[in-house]
């Protein structure tokens, strides 16, 4: 019940413009963000390369109206890559990006010229980007985006919702070689027509999905933090005859990081999900609708303690 009016919350405007006004932010921010600028975005990346970690680095920001911001969005993620060629860290330093930022509402067109650029400038860092699946009504945009970038970009990735009921489908279709998959439970507030709503129901969606993409040629991103689902992960693997090497998990910034850790100790490709940005509100209340115990750190921070 916190957790739907959380997410309900995420979409407030209004509580968007009070929450962020609070001066207290930065305790905030800083659990679950990286930083504000990409010089901060640029240190905790080291620190993760450190630690063996592989990162996706997301320009916090979505949605948007307005074709100025979404060309701004985009080129704050030409100057991250560019930032960040001097580490030289290949495939282990993606961008995952929202097309809602980069102008999907306004025109696929445009987002698709932003994605574009936005690959160009990963692919000379010798890496890629994974776009991000947002609410249910843009999944098709999505796709079709993500099909048109292949085509220069092939190792671009997607998201994929394990909750809406269409997911099992786009994995099937997901599967093929060289196809990059995240596959995730799904953090937005969707209806009842589209997507499961229990938490069982939706973790045993999950493994459905999950048992699709690790059967098939693709590369499965296992984009989570529930141990029970790492743990079929590696049975799976074993059915499937899949090395270490040809799939990944992956889990955000700030949550559970001693289990990021000894997953990457044990020799498995471990990628953290690095938000970074001043625009941190929709990202923040997501997270805290996921886990409502969050809650009393937020109130905490705000209150000085
Ligand atoms: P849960 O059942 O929610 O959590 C399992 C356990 O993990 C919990 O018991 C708790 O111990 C811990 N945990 C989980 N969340 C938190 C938290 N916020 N704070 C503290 N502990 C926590 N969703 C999308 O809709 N689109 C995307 O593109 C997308 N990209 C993602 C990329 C990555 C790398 C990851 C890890 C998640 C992404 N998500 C995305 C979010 C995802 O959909 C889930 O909402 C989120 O991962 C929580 O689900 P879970 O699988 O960790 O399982």
């Amino acid at each position: 019940m916190l957790g739907q009016l959380l997410l309900a919350a995420s979409r407030s405007g209004l509580v968007r413009r009070s929450v962020s006004g609070f001066p207290l932010t930065n305790k905030v921010v800083q659990r679950f963000v990286a930083g504000e600028s990409v010089e901060e975005a640029r240190v905790a990346v080291e620190r993760l390369r450190d630690a063996n970690l592989a990162v996706t680095i997301d320009h916090l920001g979505e949605e948007t109206l307005d074709a100025g911001a979404a060309k701004a969005t985009a080129g704050a993620y030409i100057t991250l890559l560019e930032a960040l060629r001097p580490l030289g860290l290949g495939t282990r330093g993606e961008v995952s990006v929202k097309l809602s930022a980069v102008g999907q509402r306004l025109d696929d067109a445009m987002a698709l010229e932003h994605a574009r650029e936005i690959c160009a400038a990963a692919a000379l860092n010798g890496s890629t980007v994974t776009l991000d699946m947002e609410d249910h009504t843009t999944v098709d945009s999505t796709l079709g985006i993500l099909r048109k970038l292949r085509e220069d970009y092939p190792e671009t990735g997607v998201a994929i919702q394990a909750y809406l009921f269409r997911s099992e489908a786009d994995c099937r279709e997901l599967s093929a070689e060289g196809s990059r998959v995240r596959l995730v439970k799904g953090a937005y507030r969707e209806p009842a027509s589209v997507a499961h709503q229990g938490k069982a129901e939706v973790d045993k969606a999950y493994v459905r999905c999950l048992r699709i993409l690790m059967a098939g040629k693709g590369y499965p991103m296992v984009a989570t933090h529930d141990d029970r689902l790492i743990a079929i992960t590696e049975l799976l693997a074993d059915r499937f005859g899949r090395s270490i090497g040809d799939h990944e998990f992956q889990m955000l910034y700030g949550i559970r990081t001693d289990r990021q850790e000894s997953l990457a100790g044990a020799g498995h490709t471990v990628r953290v999900y690095v938000p970074y940005g001043d625009d941190w509100y929709g990202y923040f209340m997501r997270r805290l609708a996921e886990r409502p115990a969050n809650v009393a750190f937020f109130l905490r921070a705000l209150g000085g303690k």
